[in-house]
């Protein structure tokens, strides 16, 4: 039997919404790309402006997608953010550090939309507003309802048969709450809305949570503020150690927060939260405590499949890499190269990844965390599409990353330009090949 060869409508254009259309194209089907936004980048598209509500917490705030400050860089060397053909190279007229600023990713994924000749794929300024099944008991029939954003609204509903939705993670935030919180006094805004440090000269700044962005802010705020605090529930020591910011106090977590602006600490988890507004499913497919489900892998909803689809809910990973594997697995079962188990197969699989999940004493909003360093689920992607070459590269990643964190466990603020990524990668090479 030959390739099927279908209509699909990809949802979002940042990193996974090209890469996605890139690997549809690629097994001859039809695709069109909405995007809310009038450039691609999503995330990396830098956006000076904050929200109405910079705690986000107000459903009827004006939304603003990117989550970068002014002065991030990249925290993974440019040599593991680009696709499997397509590298995320020095070019000569943008920031050849290894560890660019922000910019330049953006920069990236414009070459990569041009050169994979994306662009005419990609309706700029649409956002969708509703997906839902065209005809009542089928899944492969989608009404995809979108409207024009800024100037004169134009709105239209089209049917696809696959739908893939790649709408980003990070741009609907969680925030963490402790008692006192709502009636305490003092400024409160959630990372996302998070841009420049001049803001906080001279005042007293508690950061909680211990994540990457959060030290980073840290650090980003520590030379104008008059104290820096951070506060947060980690208890592994090792990342205690890696993200502790010299200069800026570590508490535990807050227990409350008096009306009087005193702060009490007790002795964190993701910060943001999964949302598809436009998604109408009758309850098939549901976020429930930051657990989209069910999901088999984290991309088929074993219902719908493998017509609804997802593009980079899990996190801990490679991005690049990772939206690359799965959307190559969708664009091959999608033709039919591929194929997946029942749908009762589909649920025991992820039947079997709660049970995982629960054993490793993870609450249920972890779900989608992969265990960092293992990279068992990119190996499954890997097997699945048959690429040994991939297999290879991955082994690669896994040396070097952990490399990495060696080097930054004992580094300053400064490991980003002390870090010799081109001779780690050269030693590593030559231990793979020993
Ligand atoms: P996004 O980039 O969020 O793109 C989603 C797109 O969907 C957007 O363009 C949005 O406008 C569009 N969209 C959403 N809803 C709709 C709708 N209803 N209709 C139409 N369009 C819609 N990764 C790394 O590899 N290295 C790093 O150093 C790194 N640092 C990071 C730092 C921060 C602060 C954050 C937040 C993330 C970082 N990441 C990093 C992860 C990064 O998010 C991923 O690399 C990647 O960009 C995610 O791409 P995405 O396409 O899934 O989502």
């Amino acid at each position: 039997m030959g390739k099927l060869h279908v209509k699909a409508a990809v949802i979002g254009a940042g990193l996974a919404g090209l890469v996605a259309a890139r690997e549809l194209c690629r097994e001859g089907h039809q695709v069109v790309v909405f995007e809310r936004a009038n450039d691609v980048g999503g995330t990396w598209l830098y956006d000076p402006r904050i929200e109405s509500d910079p705690l986000g917490l107000d459903p009827g705030r004006n939304i603003v997608h990117a989550s970068m400050h002014r002065s991030l860089r990249v925290n993974l060397p440019r040599q593991l953010m680009g696709f499997s053909d397509y590298q995320f190279l020095k070019k000569g007229c943008g920031d050849p550090r290894s560890f660019p600023g922000h910019e330049e990713v953006l920069r990236f994924l414009r070459g990569f939309m041009e050169d994979s000749g994306l662009i005419e794929l990609i309706r700029f300024g649409h956002e969708v507003v509703r997906v839902e099944r065209a005809v009542e008991g089928r899944r492969d029939q989608w009404a995809v309802e979108w409207r024009t954003c800024g100037g004169e609204e134009v709105a239209g509903v089209e049917v696809f048969e696959a739908v893939v939705v790649c709408n980003g993670k990070y741009t609907q935030p969680k925030i963490a709450e402790f008692p006192g919180r709502s009636t305490w006094q003092g400024e409160q805004l959630h990372s996302h809305n998070y841009r420049v440090p001049e803001p906080y000269k001279d005042k007293i700044v508690l950061i909680i949570g211990r994540g990457v962005s959060a030290s980073e802010i840290a650090q980003d705020i520590l030379p104008f503020a008059r104290e820096v605090h951070q506060a947060s529930r980690e208890t592994n020591l090792e990342v205690v150690k890696l993200r502790k910011v010299p200069g800026v106090f570590q508490h535990p977590m807050i227990a409350w927060a008096d009306e009087d602006g005193r702060l009490v600490f007790q002795d964190e988890s993701s910060i943001y939260r999964y949302h598809f507004p436009f998604l109408k499913t009758e309850g098939l497919v549901n976020v429930d405590d930051n657990r989209v489900g069910p999901l088999y892998k984290h991309v088929f909803p074993p219902s719908l499949a493998p017509w609804l689809s997802f593009i980079g809910i899990p996190y801990l990973t490679f991005p690049a890499q990772l939206s690359e594997l799965q959307s190559r697995w969708v664009a091959k079962v999608l033709s039919g190269e591929l194929v997946l188990p029942s749908d009762e197969e589909m649920m025991s699989s992820v039947q079997e990844h709660y049970q995982h999940i629960e054993e490793l004493g993870w609450p249920k909003r972890f779900t989608h965390r992969l265990e960092q360093g293992k990279f068992e689920y990119e190996k499954w992607l890997v097997d699945q599409l048959g690429l040994p070459s991939m297999e290879q590269r991955s082994e690669k990643m896994v040396l070097i990353l952990s490399e990495l964190f060696k080097f930054r466990q004992f580094a300053d603020e400064h490991w980003r330009d002390n870090l010799d990524v081109e001779k780690l990668m050269q030693e590593n090479q030559a231990k793979s090949l020993n």
